[in-house]
């Protein structure tokens, strides 16, 4: 059914603001329905005032009124937790795009899938969590989980039609990051506005660290293994530092499909909330004339262990993908705080991952236990260290 009514959470940030640009772009095919962000509450009005949703959400209560005040009459406006939900599981929605950093987005993911609607998933950190739980209730509920971080998005179009048996390994590709070619012994000294500095995306700030220590391509490549139903071990990455093709699969007999595009996060965003169809935009096509080489290495995994660390993760299962997650996120905040240096941030993950005991098949509340012990664990590893 067309158009379809979208719920956006994180409205306001990277992925949400890219998801404003197709809806503008295509207004025939995705309507938005529900917004929900987080303490930006100007830029939520102004996306009210413009998309002129059912309900518009921010996180803090203290907010409210701030935003009941400079969004449009007709649109109603809600805060926290419990609104969040309902923006999530509204009726008049079809399909939940779900770019809330971090685990919060969890929450409303479940409830959205629990109320029969699909959902376009750009915050990894839910599957990494959860990924049984989520993908097992979406196969109950029969809802699609459409992904929208580009590699995932990349792999699922080359899919389309293939039968799994027919897949040998999915590839990730992989920027490299800002430090791709910096001497090992220089990483001590990374300040966070360097780490800052992706090459090739523009994005979030937690994101942007992820990608500078590889921990972007972990959490995605755990990602993969439950949006795809593979093994860890079928799942490998390639260091593409120009990012123009955004992942691709090796077949059993030799072939690889390849997606390719311009760096816009419009495209997988587009692909996510219009499948199955694909549609005219008015974004830029690739100028073959500009691209002068398309190159491939291996990850040195010596300088950036965090692929090691995930494929660890990954293998154990159970709670363990969840304490490399939260211990991740701690350690990032740390990381631009001053409190640790960079290298320290995969120090600080496998530290708390060998102090961890996995516990299998967890329940969401295990799994919520995991992350918040993984959290305090890597918070004390942090404790005493000084401004740096
Ligand atoms: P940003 O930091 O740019 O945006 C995060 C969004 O979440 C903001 O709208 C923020 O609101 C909102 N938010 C934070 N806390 C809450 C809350 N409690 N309730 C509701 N909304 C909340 O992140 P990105 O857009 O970069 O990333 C979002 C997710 O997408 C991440 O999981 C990331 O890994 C993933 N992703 C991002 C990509 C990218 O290109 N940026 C690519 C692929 C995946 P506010 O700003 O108003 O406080």
């Amino acid at each position: 059914m067309w158009p379809k009514r979208v719920a956006v959470l994180g409205s306001t940030g990277s992925i949400g603001t890219s998801t404003m640009k197709v809806a503008r772009d295509l207004p025939h095919l995705v309507q938005i329905k529900t917004l929900a962000a987080g303490r930006n509450v100007e830029l939520l009005a102004r996306q009210a005032a413009e998309f002129r949703p059912a309900l518009a959400v921010c996180s803090c209560v203290e907010d409210l009124l701030a935003l009941r005040d400079k969004c449009p009459s007709d649109v109603v406006t809600d805060a926290g937790d419990e609104a969040l939900i309902r923006a999530a599981t509204h009726p008049e929605v079809d399909i939940v795009l779900v770019a809330i950093v971090g685990v919060a987005g969890l929450a409303p993911a479940l409830a959205a899938i629990r109320s029969g609607k699909d959902l376009a998933v750009a915050s990894k950190e839910i599957l990494v969590l959860a990924g049984e739980i989520v993908t097992s209730e979406a196969r109950r509920h029969g809802v699609k989980i459409l992904p929208v971080d580009s590699e995932h998005n990349a792999i699922f179009q080359c899919l389309e039609g293939v039968a799994p048996e027919f897949v040998k390994r999915l590839i990730l590709t992989a920027s490299g990051g800002p430090f791709r070619t910096t001497p090992i012994s220089e990483l001590q000294r990374v300040r966070p506005e360097q780490a800052l500095k992706h090459p090739t995306w523009s994005m979030g700030k937690k994101i942007t660290i992820d990608s500078a220590t590889m921990f972007n391509k972990a959490l995605e490549m755990i990602e993969a293994r439950w949006l795809f139903d593979i093994p860890i071990a079928s799942v490998d990455v390639v260091v593409h530092p120009q990012s123009i093709v955004h992942s691709m699969v090796e077949m059993v007999d030799g072939s690889v499909l390849a997606q390719l595009s311009v760096t816009d996060m419009a495209f997988p965003i587009q692909y996510a909330l219009c499948y199955p169809r694909r549609v005219p935009n008015t974004l830029p096509p690739i100028d073959w004339a500009k691209i002068s080489s398309l190159t491939f290495e291996l990850p040195d995994e010596k300088k950036f262990p965090a692929l090691r660390l995930a494929r660890e993760a990954g293998e154990i299962c159970g709670t363990m993908p969840a304490v490399l997650n939260a211990s991740n996120e701690v350690a990032v905040e740390a990381f631009l705080a001053g409190r640790i240096r960079f290298p320290e941030i995969w120090a600080l993950v496998e530290e708390t991952m060998q102090q961890h005991t996995p516990q299998q098949h967890p329940t969401l509340e295990d799994l919520i236990a995991a992350d918040n012990q993984a959290r305090e664990m890597a918070r004390r590893f942090c404790e005493g260290k000084a401004i740096i």
